[in-house]
């Protein structure tokens, strides 16, 4: 501060000028209007951090906005949709629950059991490591645990442990077993387990609906079928590829079958082009998770 500054400051404190203007200066910092302004910027600030972490490779990024926008002009309800995947993550605070829909007269073993819900939790972390700590996705780890079972006959089900709830006999309109309907996160996505017998702690997020002799695969808000002898010889495999791509549908992502994004080879969600996730698989779970973020204010 130059010397005559100094002295006119040390006239002013003493006149009591400066101390009247210092509290004036606090009180327009303090006020509503103020803050206001602080929160705008600290929410231009978030935007641009948004903004900022979409850094697809080079190769993918005109692919990556083809797909984007091909989904913005085919889907029917994008942004109002509120059962993807990520709402159910969401929902339960960073885990998924899930009921087998054991559609087959071969028996299971508490070890296939087990065996079956690590296979599960494998394929979901291969998706979900492609969120960690990218784009403000809060959670590190995405456990997933099996809470019910279904099936046509107790006898089918070779474990006496409570571990699992047991729906036995109860079938969906096909005569597929079916875990109860007031459990199942597809009737009640208010969140209200309250005809749930175990509440909303044994409530499902999704199925793995295996059943004797289906082809190929379904994948959608619900959860995921294949074939029953697909699965049991792909259940202890590091990448169960029809899971994994039917998953992808779970969180939204889109399938391929007429039209391919420039400049990018084979990958999961393009059936039949690759068997595991890929760089640009990955993109696109990234892709959807930035697009619907804001509704969790993240
Ligand atoms: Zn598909």
């Amino acid at each position: 501060m130059p010397r005559r500054t100094r002295a006119l400051v040390r006239r002013l404190w003493r006149s009591g000028l400066v101390a009247a203007l210092t509290m004036v200066v606090a009180a327009v910092y303090a006020s509503p209007s103020a803050a206001a302004n602080r929160q705008a910027a600290a929410e231009v600030a978030a935007e641009q951090a948004a903004a900022d972490d979409w850094t697809p490779p080079a190769n993918l990024a005109q692919g990556l906005d083809e797909v984007w926008r091909h989904v913005e002009s085919t889907y029917g309800n994008l942004y109002g949709f509120r059962n993807y995947g990520w709402d159910q993550l969401m929902a339960n605070g960073g885990r998924l629950q899930y009921c087998v829909r054991w559609e087959s007269n071969t028996p299971v073993t508490a070890q296939l059991r087990d065996q079956i819900n690590a296979s599960i939790q494998r394929q979901w972390t291969k998706w979900f490591d492609g969120l960690r700590g990218w784009g403000n996705f809060p959670y590190a780890q995405v456990p997933v645990q099996v809470v019910g079972w279904a099936a046509r006959d107790r006898s089918l089900l070779q474990w006496n442990d409570n571990s699992v709830d047991l729906y036995i006999g109860n079938l969906d309109s096909g005569g597929a077993p079916r875990c109860a309907p007031e459990c199942d996160r597809f009737h009640h996505q208010d969140g209200n387990y309250s005809r749930c017998p175990g509440g909303a702690a044994r409530h499902f997020d999704q199925s793995l609906w295996l059943t004797d002799g289906f082809g190929g695969g379904a994948g959608g808000d619900w959860g995921q079928r294949m074939g029953r002898e697909y699965y049991l010889g792909a259940v202890n495999q590091d990448n169960i590829h029809i899971l994994l791509h039917e998953m992808g549908h779970t969180l939204g992502l889109d399938d391929f079958y007429d039209w391919t994004p420039t400049g990018v080879g084979g990958f999961l969600m393009k059936a039949g082009t690759a068997s595991q996730i890929t760089e640009f698989d990955r993109w696109m779970a990234r892709d959807f998770w930035r697009h619907l973020r804001s509704r969790y204010g993240l």
